[in-house]
């Protein structure tokens, strides 16, 4: 399984595949991506390989700077189309891409259940991205503040990457047990599982420590925060 990210000024669309191919040798059944075009998501994603996923999106817009892109190794709900990540919140606002487990997400997905949410995956990770939606909601907060609060009420393991539709110059990442690795650039940021898909264009990596995370903004440093320490703005 693995993640990719890309924010910056480059296509995203090739990095991205040829990040996700890069990281094939961690295994995986599913492949997806989503672009920002710089109005809307575009969104690919298919059971099978990243051949399979390039395939795939030849029948989406693959415009865009900013990118995620995710090779699955299903835990829960079995390897298909609407299984594989990203994931779309509710509102269709937010896309998180996720490896690892979020062991209690059953309790989390009944109480959004109560709440309104409609679920279209079964995995542990569409439960995730609409509890920083609901957090979003009902605190009022940015959302590198969101993902902070939510993942404190998340047990599991970790690597995610989540973008903002609202947002478009930021990605939040976050890492507990699962890899993630930031390549820094001049006027880009790579995101990745290991620096294998970013390493011909930057040396300049940061690797998050378990329960650190980072919000990663177009034209600004990376702010790296510890996910258990309050002081997220
Ligand atoms: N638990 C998530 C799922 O089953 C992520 C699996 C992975 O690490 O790829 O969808």
């Amino acid at each position: 399984c693995g993640i990719v990210g890309y924010i910056g000024y480059r296509d995203a669309f090739p990095i991205v595949i040829k990040g996700l191919q890069r990281l094939e040798y961690r295994g995986y059944d599913s492949a997806g991506i989503a672009l920002y075009d710089g109005n809307q998501i575009n969104l690919a994603k298919t059971k099978g390989k990243v051949e399979d996923l390039k395939n795939k999106a030849k029948s989406i817009s693959q415009e865009g700077s900013i990118g995620i892109g995710h090779t699955r190794w299903a835990t829960h709900g079995v390897p298909n189309d609407v299984n594989s990540h990203p994931h779309y919140s509710n509102s269709g606002e937010l896309v998180i891409i996720h490896n690892g487990i979020i062991e209690n997400y059953e309790s989390i997905k009944q109480e959004l259940t109560k709440r309104g949410y409609i679920f279209q995956s079964d995995t542990d990770t569409e439960v995730l991205v609409n509890l920083i939606e609901e957090v979003q909601k009902t605190e009022g907060v940015k959302l590198g503040k969101a993902v902070q609060i939510a993942l404190n009420q998340v047990v599991g393991a970790y690597a995610i990457a989540v973008f903002d539709q609202k947002k478009p110059d930021e990605i939040v990442v976050a890492k507990l047990g699962s890899p993630l690795a930031i390549g820094i650039g001049e006027g880009e940021f790579f995101i990745a599982s290991d620096a294998s898909p970013f390493i011909e264009f930057t040396n300049n990596a940061v690797y998050l420590e378990d329960e650190e995370m980072a919000i990663i903004r177009l034209g600004k440093e990376i702010k790296l925060r510890k996910i258990k320490d309050d002081s997220v703005a």
